[in-house]
């Protein structure tokens, strides 16, 4: 049985329905923080069957200790967390609490139930401003906002706990820039607010939600001058994690990988993608550089290749055509 934290959420709700296409059994533990029962019952409708689904907190260790005990659990992908950059800015204890105690909470509770298997989801953003594209695994990491510090330093410990005892199987894979959704059109990803990330807002702005896309930056050291990022379809993204799981099924390590496509694709590039995948049109209006944002990000995904025998396979008119699907499904 896989526990997966996070699990109502937009990746983790892909990744669940990855896992029931491929055969296997999980139990979702989700605060619903930034989700709702509605993914949920969406996600069941996918699957065909009833969801095991715990309502709850990553920090609540007696919760954790009934789940790894009714359900005999044996692995664990664990995306329960904050993920905005702007509010650990604001609120970094918040976010130190949620992904960095919550993480030991977690671990304390793997150990007592003797479950040394983890799939952890960490980000491209421990990179910082890496000096070279495409980036490996072993360029340097910087931390350039709290919620990269989380990430960075839950991964320190789980390198940590690793050396103390190799019995720990883990992953820690490195998303670049997860974009769409499930090509049924069931689920996909449902911000709140004003989304922060570009393809939500961008389906927004296609629909007529919201005016106009403000391009943050049009003077960087790119082509066309505007950001270049590595966006990669989240179904591709939920793939990756079933070989990492499968992997860690014959090799006791901790292993770090890029989840990425290993190409860029500039702001303006994915305007005209999404433009052409909505038939609609998306005006855009160029801004300011948006603080701590990177011109290029890009992954190598030769490591991932090599040992996952993983690739991504979606591209950005896929993307663009799934995340316009779930977007008129979303606003019915
Ligand atoms: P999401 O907010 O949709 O999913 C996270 C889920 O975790 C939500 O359903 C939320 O309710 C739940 N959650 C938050 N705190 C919790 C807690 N303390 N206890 C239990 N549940 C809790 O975000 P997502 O985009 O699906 O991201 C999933 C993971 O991937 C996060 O750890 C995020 O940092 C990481 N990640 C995301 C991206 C991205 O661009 N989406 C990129 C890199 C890494
Ligand atoms: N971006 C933008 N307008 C927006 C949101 C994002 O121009 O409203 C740009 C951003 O500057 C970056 C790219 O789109 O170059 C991807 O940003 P996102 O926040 O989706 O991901 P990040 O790589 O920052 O995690």
């Amino acid at each position: 049985m896989i526990l997966v934290t996070g699990g109502a959420g937009y990746i983790g709700s892909h990744i669940c329905a990855e896992l029931a296409r491929v055969g296997r059994d999980f139990v979702i533990l989700d605060n619903l923080s930034n989700s709702s029962m509605d993914a949920v019952d969406r996600l069941q409708q996918l699957v065909g069957r009833a969801v095991p689904f715990h309502a709850g907190d990553v920090r609540d260790t007696a919760l954790l200790d009934r789940i790894f005990t009714e359900h005999a659990v044996s692995s664990v992908i664990h995306l329960a967390g904050l993920k905005s950059v702007a509010e650990s800015v604001a609120n970094p204890i918040d976010y130190f609490d949620n992904n960095v105690a919550g993480t030991v909470r977690l671990l304390a509770a793997m150990r007592r139930a003797d479950c040394k298997t983890l799939v952890f989801s960490s980000s491209a953003t421990v990179y910082g401003a890496a000096a070279t594209m495409p980036v490996t695994e072993d360029a340097p990491c910087m931390a350039v906002s709290p919620y990269g510090r989380t990430k960075l330093m839950v991964e320190e410990m789980l390198s940590d706990l690793h050396a103390s005892d190799p019995a720990w199987r883990i992953a820690r894979l490195r998303y670049f820039n997860p974009a769409g959704a499930h090509e049924s059109g069931l689920i996909g990803e449902s911000p709140r607010g004003t989304p922060n990330n570009l393809m939500p807002y961008l389906a927004q702005v296609a629909s007529g939600e919201r005016s106009a896309l403000t391009v943050f930056g049009g003077d960087y050291p790119t082509p066309d001058g505007t950001g270049v990022r590595d966006y990669i379809h989240v179904v591709d993204l939920a793939e990756g994690h079933v070989a990492a799981l499968d992997f860690l099924a014959d090799n006791p390590q901790d292993v770090v990988l890029n989840l990425g496509t290993g190409s860029g694709t500039s702001v303006l590039e994915m305007i005209a993608a999404f433009a052409k995948a909505s038939a609609r049109s998306v005006p855009f209006e160029i801004a300011a550089r948006r603080p701590g944002d990177v011109a290029t990000c890009f992954a190598d995904v030769g490591r991932a290749r090599r040992i996952l025998g993983w690739t991504a396979t979606r591209d950005l008119d896929q993307m663009c055509r799934d995340a316009w699907r779930w977007q008129l499904v979303r606003k019915g």
